[in-house]
């Protein structure tokens, strides 16, 4: 047997040790792809920075978009630490003044009536609830987009339109419909065949699909048609909200009231996981008559509730949506001349909605290069789940710009790695 990893001063940090216990006792491809990662174990977060057990530094421009406050924001930590030491986890049987609040300052932050809502611990169980929700109000159809990504439990993982994940789990939830995103006529295609029965889901910009934005005006419409053919429209804000796009949502960058709105990563401030389900009262109407019908153990938990309070707080108070608006300004066109002073003749795209930015290559194996020449480099950044052609940054909106100046130098050092290792490129990006 290996010795437990475990000291009074907490877990054993060296790699080769954590790696051997996720092979005997989690999962030995989890240990595998960490391995071709660089076998790197993270221990310590602050800010954009994490640390690893050997004490090597990365700048995080990574984490799927928790990160909009950074790591551990102080003021998240004091809440967190404040409602540790007094009452983490309810009974469940009165109600909890720390959810209470976090509830009200969600909903002061959210679009025009979206006034309840149910907290949950992770993304895709928010979908769930607004899955269930759509069953509650007559919507038993579904209609997510091509390229969507939701999550991987049952309901969510049948609006994930992605055919690898899906393939091994068929049967998923029937009537689910996918039609390609930002194509407004073929959603009125399905909607039209079906009035009153469907709820749609769509995220403002798609993430995992790969940074993907749609025509401006896009979500605009695709309000008016749901409401024009008696759809429920749930946005999934899981990755865009809470200041990913340079706005609170990118509802709001559309002026869109949905029914139900998503919310997720950043909601706890990456210091709790957290995640909510918010609606307009007249779609929660049944769960207000009968507040059983849904519940689970940890929903809307005093700590994960302190977390959810720190996270808008902070972003209130120091300004994050207007700085994630003039970071993204800033970092976007600057990467884009990197790959076009290194890469200036293979097919790339750069684009960036906010704090949101894909570095897109016709060639996966290209994108795969850029992101281990990052890691060389001592930048995290993301692949994308549903695209295996972007790299995808998302960035804290606390970068420092000194935390900028080392992304910048350091990214131009990885597309110079790059383009050493495809030599038909160097030979361009010398000329
Ligand atoms: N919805 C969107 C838009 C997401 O990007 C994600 C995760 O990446 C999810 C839902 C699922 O969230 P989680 O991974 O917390 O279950």
């Amino acid at each position: 047997m290996p010795k437990d990893t475990s000291t009074d001063n907490g877990p054993v940090t060296d790699g080769e040790r954590v790696a051997l216990a996720y092979r005997r006792t989690m999962s030995s491809g989890r240990a595998r792809l960490a391995e071709v990662l660089g076998g790197h174990v993270e221990v310590e977060s602050s800010g954009a920075w994490l640390t690893t057990g050997e004490g090597r530094r990365f700048l995080n421009v990574g984490g799927y978009g928790v990160f909009i406050t950074g790591a551990r924001h102080p003021r998240v930590v004091r809440e967190v630490e404040r409602q540790l030491r007094k009452h983490p986890i309810g009974t469940r049987i009165f109600l909890d003044p720390a959810a209470a609040r976090a509830a009200e300052l969600l909903t002061s932050v959210t679009p025009p009536g979206l006034n309840r809502v149910h907290f949950s611990g992770s993304g895709t169980e928010a979908v769930e609830a607004a899955i269930k929700l759509a069953r509650l109000n007559g919507r038993h159809r579904l209609v997510s987009m091509t390229g969507g990504y939701h999550g991987k439990t049952m309901g969510a993982l049948s609006v994930t339109a992605r055919e690898t994940f899906q393939r091994p789990f068929r049967p998923l939830l029937p009537n689910v419909d996918h039609v390609p995103f930002g194509d407004v006529p073929a959603l009125v295609k399905v909607l039209s065949r079906y009035p009153g029965e469907v709820c749609v889901i769509v995220e403002p910009v798609q993430g995992e699909g790969g940074v993907v934005i749609p025509p401006p005006g896009y979500l605009r419409a695709v309000r008016e048609v749901c409401t024009e053919f008696g759809a429920l429209l749930a946005v999934d804000e899981v990755q865009t909200g809470l200041g990913r796009l340079g706005a609170w949502w990118g509802c709001d960058v559309e002026g869109v009231s949905p029914d139900i709105l998503l919310s997720g990563k950043a909601l706890g401030g990456a210091v709790m996981p957290v995640a909510a389900t918010i609606a307009t009262e007249e779609t929660f109407a049944v769960l207000d008559r009968d507040p059983i019908l849904h519940t689970s153990t940890f929903s809307a938990a005093p700590i994960a509730m302190a977390a959810v309070s720190g996270a808008i707080l902070a972003i209130q108070e120091d300004g994050l949506i207007e700085r994630a608006a003039a970071l993204g300004a800033r970092l976007t066109p600057e990467l884009e001349r990197i790959i076009a002073a290194y890469l200036p003749h293979h097919p790339y795209e750069v684009r960036g909605a906010g704090l949101l930015i894909g570095i897109e290559f016709a060639d996966p194996a290209m994108a795969a290069d850029l992101f281990m020449a990052l890691i060389a480099h001592d930048v995290v950044a993301n692949l994308s789940l549903n695209s295996d052609h972007v790299v995808r940054l998302t960035p804290p909106a606390t970068m420092t710009d000194s935390d900028v100046a080392f992304l910048f130098d350091r990214f131009e050092q990885a597309a110079r790695t790059v383009a050493e290792h495809n030599p038909e490129y160097e030979v361009l990006a010398d000329a």
